[in-house]
């Protein structure tokens, strides 16, 4: 297939195709969804038929889509229907929303809060049974934490719930009774009582994807529930699948995974297996992540490993050996050198296979683990938008971990020095590729601060690759998909005005699938 087969043309366009052979075009032939021509206005207008479909791309900055390589992303469409606590500056606004919302349905029904972040509030505590009692007194009500590994429940729900002092992870206080306060497991006990049924995920589904072609993004990665991979292929089958999906599955299961012989990469050009994802340890948020110096706000406090050693090992094993692509959550320095080690002692020393396993966030990785990554061509799967939301001089991360440490933390700069494969994804904390490269390209410390051009890179073509997908996608180049997205600005020549660059259009197989409601005067 060539240009002359084209059934729509892009034109008029400042294309960065991030093709490393050829960097920049002005127009874009497609045929059925493929990219089948690139090159000059001229030489598109020359060989495309007369009656093909045009778009004039009014001389505006164009990429390749994004590509989010870490998300939650029917979880995000999910929460996005109950209310959102991300906003809120202080306890009581987060308290009267649970108030407000309480109004709007039939007492006994549940409340669901999602997003508080006590890090900017005033006195910086934890919302408790107590606090929930006095907005929601006849509704149960749980309100999740921004970091997914922390919840507040109240009494209600408690007594709902049937949860006790010995119920592992629920706080008990000084008198004895619950707080409220729930980490790690206690956080699954209200997610599974309040867990969407179908038709909530399918909603769910539309909204996170109507929200990701706002923002520009064609793909994803999903770490999701064992149950989310049917609603994908459910909306699949319905044609209304319009974002293409890596779903990851949950490490629970693995052992079904290895009866039905499913294996990373199985599935359709919308739809596909992914890897597993598998925790490693915890958050530095809730100072959870496993550190080999404690926490400089909780001296004696080094995080958790979520597995034993061994089980973490065997299940590693296990998985490469299927060839299943791992994705390992591992966050602090000990965390991280516990899961390299699994990989590195699974793979064998034998440094030819393609597995292309990934850390996912890595975030105080040493130059040792650099270089065990660089030799097992292991990925590091980062969130530079991590950096906007806690990094800097005076973020949550200095108050955890010391200026020190902090500056050195999610270091981008180091990881491609290292000659280490670095995609982005957002962790949809938030969900917002522009401000992921935003975050990174105009980060305090420079160990997180890296060009505009490698932040895109990993964003789009570095990020295919994650997923297997690098002669399908990433770049804007003949044979791939025609997944594009227009831009306000240009964020590699003014990469200084990119808090202010806006997704214009998103474009998935040729089709126009969002589109900024205009200006006035534009
Ligand atoms: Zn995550």
């Amino acid at each position: 297939m060539d240009a002359r087969c084209a059934d729509a043309m892009l034109y008029n366009g400042k294309v960065y195709t991030m093709d490393r052979d050829k960097k920049f075009v002005r127009a874009i032939a497609v045929s059925e969804g493929m990219i089948v021509g690139v090159g000059s206005d001229d030489e598109i207008k020359r060989v495309a038929p007369r009656g093909c479909h045009k778009i004039d791309l009014g001389g505006k900055v164009v990429l390749p889509g994004f590509i989010d390589c870490h998300t939650h992303f029917l979880q995000m469409g999910i929460d996005s229907m109950s209310t959102d606590l991300r906003r809120a500056r202080t306890i009581d606004e987060a308290l009267s929303l649970m108030n407000e919302a309480s109004r709007k349905i039939p007492e006994g029904e549940w409340v669901i809060g999602t997003g508080w972040n006590e890090s900017g509030w005033k006195d910086g505590r934890f919302i408790t049974a107590k606090d929930l009692d006095a907005c929601c007194p006849n509704h149960p009500a749980v309100a999740h934490r921004i970091c997914g590994h922390m919840s507040s429940v109240n009494s209600l729900a408690i007594s709902t719930l049937g949860m006790c002092r010995d119920t592992p992870d629920a706080e008990v206080g000084p008198s004895g009774a619950l707080t409220g306060i729930l980490r790690e497991s206690a956080v699954s006990i209200p997610r599974a009582a309040t867990a969407p049924d179908r038709i909530r995920r399918m909603k769910g589904l539309a909204l996170a994807t109507k929200k990701a072609h706002a923002l520009g993004v064609t793909s994803i990665n999903d770490n999701g529930q064992p149950e989310d991979l049917e609603v994908y292929r459910s909306a699949e089958r319905a044609g209304k699948l319009a974002v293409r999906v890596w779903y990851n599955t949950p490490s629970e299961t693995l052992d079904a995974m290895l009866r039905m012989g499913l294996t990373t990469g199985l599935g359709s050009n919308m739809l596909k297996v992914g890897g597993l994802k598998v925790f490693c340890d915890g958050a530095l948020g809730a100072r959870t992540a496993a550190v080999s110096e404690p926490y400089v706000d909780d001296p004696r406090n080094k995080g958790i490993l979520v597995h034993d050693k061994s089980v973490l090992n065997e299940m590693v094993s296990k998985a490469n050996d299927a060839e299943i692509q791992l994705a390992i959550h591992a966050i602090g320095d000990q965390g991280i050198g516990v899961a390299l080690s699994a990989i590195s002692s699974a793979l064998d020393c034998d440094t030819r296979k393609d597995r292309r396993h990934r850390i996912e966030h890595l975030e105080l990785p040493s130059p040792a683990h650099l270089k065990t990554m660089h030799r097992f061509r292991i990925i590091a799967s980062m969130q530079p938008n991590f950096i906007g939301e806690w990094g800097g001089t005076d973020g949550m991360y200095v108050s955890r971990l010391g200026r020190n440490r902090a500056s050195r933390n999610n270091p981008f700069k180091e990881v491609l020095s290292a000659g280490v494969k670095l995609v982005f994804g957002s962790d949809c904390m938030p969900f917002n590729p522009l401000y992921g490269i935003h975050s990174t390209v105009n980060a305090s410390f420079e160990a997180q601060r890296i060009p505009a051009s490698d932040a895109i890179a990993a964003y789009t073509r570095d990020a295919a690759f994650a997923s297997f997908e690098e002669g399908l996608k990433g770049t804007v180049s003949v044979g791939k998909f025609a997944d594009l997205v227009v831009l306000s600005g240009d964020p590699l020549a003014d990469p200084d005005k990119l808090p202010s660059i806006k997704v214009l259009k998103t474009i998935i197989s040729g089709n126009v699938v969002y589109e900024s409601a205009k200006k006035r005067g534009e």
